[in-house]
């Protein structure tokens, strides 16, 4: 074999060999049932963006013409979801997870960034969205969730998410937003479920 031949080998395996790590990454860091990322992906792909914001605010005169003024989460739990696996079974309850990412990922754009957090939790994180914009996207979504389901009838149980929404306020860490939107999450359940509700700021305090 001459040179060239050995150089044509080599590259084959490199492509190989490339391909391999990319199907690898994807298994670790998206959710096998939905295809959106788990929770390992969204916190790498979000802390990337967590650490331009740091950079952005602490180099503004490297940043004046491009830089991501806003950030916010949404964090899902779809509403009565232990009911919906004993009634209709576990394997409808996949497809409704299914179900439900299909249509939040639909709803956001390309640049945005859907995971499942744990198992009926999916967070979305909106890039440059202020928690005002943010709020209405959630309900948009929780409007096309609860649609585009059949009517239920009287023995059906319906399909409904809670939302919480908060944005990134004063240099909070991921934890300290995951954590806003929880609870506003929790709030939005207490008060009757199938509803958006935001983390009120003057409660950043609690969170500590
Ligand atoms: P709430 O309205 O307050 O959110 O109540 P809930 O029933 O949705 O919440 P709970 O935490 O009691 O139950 C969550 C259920 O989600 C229990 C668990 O079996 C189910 N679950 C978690 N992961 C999966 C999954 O991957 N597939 C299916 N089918 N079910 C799952
Ligand atoms: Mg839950
Ligand atoms: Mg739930």
């Amino acid at each position: 074999m001459d040179f060239e031949d050995n150089i044509k080998k080599l590259k084959t395996e490199l492509k190989k060999k490339e391909l391999e790590i990319t199907k690898l990454k994807t298994l670790v860091s998206r959710d096998e049932l939905t295809g959106v990322y788990n929770r390992r992906g969204f916190k790498e792909e979000i802390n990337r963006i967590f650490n331009d914001i740091a950079f952005a605010r602490a180099n503004p005169e490297a940043r004046k013409h491009f830089y991501i003024a806003h950030l916010s989460l949404l964090f899902f739990d779809i509403d009565n979801f232990k009911k919906i696996n004993d009634t209709y079974g576990h394997k409808t309850g996949d497809h409704i997870l299914q179900y439900v990412t299909g249509v939040i990922s639909k709803k956001v754009r390309s640049i945005d960034m859907v995971g499942r957090w744990g198992g009926e939790e999916i967070a979305v994180a909106l890039i440059g969205s202020d928690s005002e914009n943010a709020y209405r996207k959630a309900e948009e979504i929780r409007k096309a969730i609860k649609q585009r389901v059949r009517i239920p009838s009287k023995d059906m149980v319906p399909i409904t998410v809670s939302i919480g929404v908060a944005q990134i306020i004063n240099g909070m860490n991921l934890d300290e937003l995951v954590k806003a939107a929880d609870s506003a999450m929790y709030k939005a359940k207490k008060t009757g479920k199938n509803k958006t509700i935001r983390f009120d700021e003057n409660e950043k305090t609690m969170l500590k």
